[in-house]
């Protein structure tokens, strides 16, 4: 005998049985008065597949929007940076502020960078 047979048959039916025992409960459900809990439950199978899309999406933009590259100011090394926070610069380990789309210095206006040059004691006196 042909012992192919019933396997093949199973897999039939799982395949679209499945979704004919689904549709048999929405119809009997929809039969019964309760029709809201068939739409209550497709309402929930849309929000569970249009919401991981949609924050994609909002992701996406907010990232855009908030995403700066710009250069350090202090070493011109150019990097990324989010807008409205504190960042150190991973080149020269500037601290600086993301503002307006652009990397400013933390330090207050009127610091003027020196920097230390060792003189000999000889020159002094010379
Ligand atoms: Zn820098």
């Amino acid at each position: 005998m042909n012992q192919d047979f019933p396997k093949r048959f199973q897999f039939n039916l799982s395949g679209a049985g499945c979704w004919l025992t689904l549709l048999a409960i929405g119809l009997l459900l929809g039969a019964v008065g309760l029709g809201w809990v068939v739409n209550g439950f497709l309402i929930i199978v849309g929000l569970v597949i249009i919401s991981p899309i949609i924050g994609w999406f909002v992701f996406r933009l907010w990232l855009k929007r908030n995403l700066v590259e710009d250069k350090c100011p202090v070493c011109a090394y150019e990097f990324t940076g989010f807008n409205r926070t504190d960042c150190q610069c991973p080149n020269c380990a500037e601290p600086l502020k993301v503002e307006q789309g652009h990397f400013q210095r933390l330090t207050p206006p009127g610091t003027i960078d020196v920097e230390a040059v060792e003189v000999s004691v000889r020159q002094i006196e010379d």
